[in-house]
């Protein structure tokens, strides 16, 4: 995952368990990754051969002490899950009580927002419970899946589209690519990700059969940070929060990560030129801020 210590869209982080395998080319610089070395040289829980270490029962009370201090107060907090695991990670080593155990977890605590955030959203028919998958999710359950470029959305949105879950978010983040959110399912479906239609082209009726599929209620979009981070085009943010506007759907920018473009923010710096002529500098994240156009994006689903 991103670095996650100063995500205004969450109160709280959650982490069940901790490893993971990386996916694509969102994880080559995992943060969680990187963390878990530093802390285990040795015995880490990266990758398929490692085990999954499930966290200790005082950090699996918290959400219960938030749950009850939201309820006092009359809030709906929002709970990261996961920053350092991803949740629909199908590795052996995670036990299905694990799973089990979040998912009561998470039923039991109504007045927390649960946002799951996956890489895996091929895996959430057959991990999340079935009552989420055929009844609907419960209302504080918000899953989301990560789309750095076109090759992923195409890949992971259909599926995330298929859960009936009350908020379905894009992270698109790092952004490697230009993102159409027009995508094509495995079976030839055009789907408009961001209005809920479909079209099936091989139809005898002709591809104006349409037909409503679920839809995504919100995108984040941010650059990358930390070291090695790759430049993001500033076309590509500009392109993701147009095709949010045009379809009414809340944008949140991020943040630019390590990159920014010179029409953002003047000063020397490392330039980068992509093929289209636009460029942007390496000033580091916190110089580099989260205005787009000038502008700051804080779209968050109603
Ligand atoms: S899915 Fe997330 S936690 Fe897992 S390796 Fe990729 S970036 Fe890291």
């Amino acid at each position: 995952m991103a670095e996650l210590s100063k995500i205004e869209w969450c109160d709280h982080t959650f982490n069940p368990w901790i490893g993971c395998t990386k996916v694509s080319p969102a994880c080559d610089h995992c943060y969680a990754e990187a963390r878990d070395r530093r802390f285990n040289p040795r015995s880490g829980h990266w990758g398929p051969h490692a085990d999954r270490r499930r966290t200790s029962a005082a950090n699996w009370r918290k959400p219960l002490k938030w749950d009850r201090e939201a309820a006092k107060a009359g809030t709906s907090p929002r709970v990261f899950c996961a920053s350092l695991a991803d949740v629909f990670d199908n590795h052996r080593s995670i036990a299905p009580e694990w799973r089990r155990d979040l998912y009561r977890l998470i039923e039991d605590t109504p007045h927390l927002d649960w946002l799951l955030l996956t890489k895996r959203p091929q895996n959430l028919a057959k991990l999340a419970p079935a009552r989420w998958v055929h009844d609907g999710c419960p209302p504080n359950v918000w899953i989301g899946t990560t789309v750095e470029n076109q090759a992923e959305a195409d890949r992971r949105i259909p599926h995330l589209l298929s859960i009936p879950a009350r908020v379905r978010f894009l992270s698109c983040e790092p952004l490697l690519g230009p993102v159409n959110l027009l995508v094509t399912d495995h079976r030839g479906h055009d789907i408009s990700a961001l209005r809920g239609i479909a079209c099936d082209p091989s139809d005898p009726d002709g591809p104006d059969e349409y037909y409503r599929t679920g839809k995504i209620h919100w995108v984040i979009a941010g650059g990358e940070s930390g070291t090695g981070a790759r430049p993001s085009n500033p076309q590509w943010f500009r392109d993701l929060r147009d095709q949010c506007t045009a379809a009414d759907v809340p944008f949140h920018f991020k943040q630019w990560g390590e990159w920014v473009s010179v029409s953002e923010v003047e000063g020397p710096g490392d330039h980068h030129t992509f093929p289209d002529g636009r460029t942007v500098r390496r000033i580091g994240k916190s110089r580099a801020g989260r205005t787009l156009d000038g502008v700051t994006h804080d779209g968050m689903p109603g």
